[in-house]
């Protein structure tokens, strides 16, 4: 199965399943095996990269451009600036630090990693000049509740807000309670990162049952339930090259009612309204 993507607010394609570099670039020992991941990755059309200048200090979006020399039309790159970068300048400048990182002149999707002190206007703004001059191609946010959306909603330009990058997998499900409806109803595709809550969720007894029903493992079964909401992407790390094939593979799984009541009962979706978390 070639790999689904949602249309972005513009109708650019965005793949659905992608994978996250945190960690990537912080230990040389795990070096050849980032590279080599990223590009199992591509090879196996999971061309979503996920990265940022926090990661490794600007190590892993150095290490992404290693691994994408001479590949980087298959990619689609999402990448992200620091809250204390996103000013009206700092944005810009932070963008094109990481254009000469990355070894390359266009980011696909550029977010602002959370809320920080700069206003949201000064961001966007910077944001739109990017896009106008080529060097992103959509622009984003990463961390941001229902209520600071409604209010990027407000500030000029906001409306074009392209994905929300959040915290969302099964045991972390308040989301549910009103972020998932409010982006479904205003078009606004979500990516849900740590979807196997940093490897924590594998052992879960839930999960390894309907992995055993699916003849999958536990985490294709949690990147598959996070991919069963409409308008939901995610992105998966691994530095495990034979992981990237598998991670793909949750592409294949179609969940059953039965395999979501056990999710369910195991897993509660929210009762009432939880702050977004973050990680
Ligand atoms: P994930 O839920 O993706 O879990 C990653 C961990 O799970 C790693 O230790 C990995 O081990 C392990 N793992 C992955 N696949 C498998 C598998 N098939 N079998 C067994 N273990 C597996 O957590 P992350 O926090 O890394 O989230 C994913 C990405 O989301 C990040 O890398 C980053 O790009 C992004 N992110 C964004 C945030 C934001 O604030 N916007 C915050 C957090 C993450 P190994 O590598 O050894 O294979």
């Amino acid at each position: 199965m070639t790999v689904p993507t949602i249309a972005l607010p513009d109708g650019t394609p965005m793949p659905v399943l992608g994978v996250g570099t945190w960690g990537y670039a912080e230990q040389p020992a795990r070096r050849r095996d980032e590279i080599d991941s990223l590009r199992a990755a591509l090879d196996a059309g999971l061309t979503m990269i996920d990265t940022a200048e926090m990661y490794a200090d600007g190590g892993a979006e150095e290490l992404v451009g290693e691994a994408l020399a001479g590949r980087r039309d298959e990619a689609f790159l999402v990448d992200k600036v620091l809250p204390s970068d996103a000013s009206r300048h700092g944005t810009v400048e932070a963008c094109d630090r990481a254009l000469r990182r990355l070894r390359t002149d266009r980011i696909d999707l550029y977010l602002l990693h959370w809320r920080g002190r700069y206003p949201l206007a000064e961001t966007v703004e910077a944001f739109v000049e990017l896009r106008d001059a080529g060097k992103i191609r959509a622009w984003g946010v990463s961390n941001l509740d229902v209520d600071d959306l409604a209010e990027l909603d407000e500030v000029p330009s906001g409306d074009q807000v392209a994905t929300d990058q959040i915290l969302y997998n099964l045991v972390r499900r308040g989301p549910e309670w009103d972020l998932l409806p409010w982006a479904e109803r205003r078009g606004l595709p979500l990516m849900a990162y740590s979807p196997v809550e940093q490897g924590r969720l594998l052992d879960e007894p839930a999960l390894r049952e309907v992995a055993e029903r699916h003849g999958a493992t536990p985490a294709q079964i949690a990147v598959a339930w996070v991919l069963d909401h409409p308008g939901v992407s995610a992105i998966p790390k691994t530095a495990t090259p034979a992981r990237m094939a598998e991670n793909r593979a949750a592409l294949d799984v179609a969940l059953t009612g039965d395999d979501r009541a056990v999710l369910d009962a195991a897993f509660p979706p929210p009762d009432r309204k939880r702050r977004l978390e973050i990680l």
